[in-house]
């Protein structure tokens, strides 16, 4: 179990000081100019040591990530971009740094920058996040103020400027590159890949995207060392991560832990367990609605991080927890989630255009069981041709989650449609 004194987010739930004199009392802002003093490379070097993988939900390592941003400017600007949409349903671990902990962020924003010879950083915040964009405005203005940020940012010899912008509140800008389309005022639509954004990203500049938490969790990284980071979770998955636990918990909530916890584990020290008690528990999904679930079976010995999940052909996503227990009825949730994905296609790849659609509407007369069994078949070979079919990940998000329902609850449907024939409506979804 992680300890208090191994925790970087000291003020996630808001009981003390979020201002900048109590950030500083808790540790931040600490020595800002000697981390940056230290190199591009010493940086670099240190954060792939730590093994930090993206917090956004891809898990790509940081350091690595950070390196391929070119050593010298050509002449153009190099930007960071720090992708604060969280708009992924059951995510809500962003917005308690932002408006909690926000200078964790800020200070993280000016190393990382520094890192890869960026002069400016756009945070692109969630349309919905009113005020967690006003909690982290106050917290900008403040360190301004306060010479942290601007020209010779924290005496550190660079000047470095931070923008807030505030989205519209849709969820395909929390793609990298629908969000630099948004950020340059058009509509936020995903952008063909290659250029990856590292050679043309915003205005065509090199750029780097990463999510919130990755940022935030830098400035501790390097002022404890990589070592120390990598010391949490098993090899390849390593540090601390902030889960976001809902659903059918005795007590829902946010919390840093080690990687790698048990999901039990989890689940019974922080959430006061599953409602009703373990064996009440029917299914999880354990990284935001796009990974596919896991039925209860699986859930006794889950670890969450990266790998065991992918071998279970689920992820960690965002490490959003979304708990059901038996009186969820799961083919109904996945249709929720198939309409929200439908809703949020952009419609530019018929794939998902067509594809998102033509799920949810099947999936909508599998709830109601209104369908013919060899349908379920047909329904997973479509996910099957929307999945890596399309230009952002949007398509395989749509797709995943319905094949992780077949996959685990097939009988669950065909009782439905057999119980829906033969007038058994005691079977049926509520409605
Ligand atoms: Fe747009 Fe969907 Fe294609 Fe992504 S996969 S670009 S959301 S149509």
């Amino acid at each position: 179990m992680l300890t208090d004194q191994d925790r970087i987010f000291t003020n996630l739930y808001g009981m003390f000081d979020r201002s900048l004199s109590g950030a500083r009392a808790r540790g931040h802002w600490d020595g800002t100019a000697q981390v940056i003093a230290k190199g591009r490379d010493w940086i670099i070097d240190e954060m792939k040591k730590s093994g930090l993988r993206g917090r956004g939900g891809a898990g790509f390592p940081t350091g690595l990530k950070w390196s391929f941003m070119p050593k010298e400017s050509d002449g153009r600007p190099h930007y960071l971009v720090i992708n604060a949409d969280e708009s992924e349903p059951g995510t809500c671990k962003d917005r308690e740094i932002m408006r909690h902990d926000p200078h964790t962020l800020i200070e993280g924003a000016l190393i990382a920058s520094f890192a890869m010879g960026a002069h400016a950083a756009y945070i692109y915040i969630r349309g919905e996040y009113i005020r967690e964009r006003e909690a982290l405005q106050a917290a900008i203005d403040e360190a301004y103020d306060a010479g942290l940020l601007g020209a010779n940012a924290a005496k550190s010899g660079w000047d470095f400027d931070l923008y807030l912008h505030h989205g519209a509140g849709a969820y395909i800008c929390g793609e990298e590159t629908a969000l630099l389309e948004s950020l340059e005022g058009k509509k936020g639509m995903p952008r063909m890949k290659p250029p990856f954004p590292a050679g043309s990203g915003l205005y065509g500049c090199p750029t780097t995207v990463n999510n919130v938490e990755s940022i935030a969790v830098v400035p501790t990284i390097l002022r404890r060392g990589g070592d120390w980071f990598a010391s949490f979770g098993r090899p390849n998955n390593a540090g601390t991560k902030l889960f976001a636990v809902s659903g059918h918990v005795n007590r829902p909530c946010v919390v840093e832990e080690s990687m790698s916890i048990g999901l039990r584990e989890l689940l019974d020290r922080h959430c006061g367990g599953v409602r009703g008690g373990w064996d009440n528990l029917k299914a999880v999904i354990p990284g935001g609605s796009s990974v596919p679930l896991l039925p209860a079976s699986i859930c006794e010995d889950a670890i969450m991080d990266f790998d065991w999940l992918r071998e279970q052909r689920s992820g960690l996503g965002t490490a959003a927890v979304i708990v059901m227990d038996q009186s969820t009825d799961v083919i109904k949730a996945i249709w929720r989630l198939a309409s929200f994905y439908k809703h949020e296609s952009c419609g530019q790849c018929t794939p998902c255009r067509e594809g998102t659609g033509w799920m949810m509407r099947v999936m909508d007369r599998l709830v109601k069981g209104e369908a013919e069994i060899e349908e379920i078949d047909m329904l997973f070979d479509v996910t099957r041709q929307v999945e890596g079919h399309t230009i952002c990940a949007l398509g395989d998000a749509a797709a995943w989650p319905i094949q992780g329902l077949i996959r685990h609850f097939r009988d669950e449907i065909e009782d439905r449609i057999r119980a829906q024939k033969a007038g058994r409506t005691g079977v049926l979804a509520a409605e």
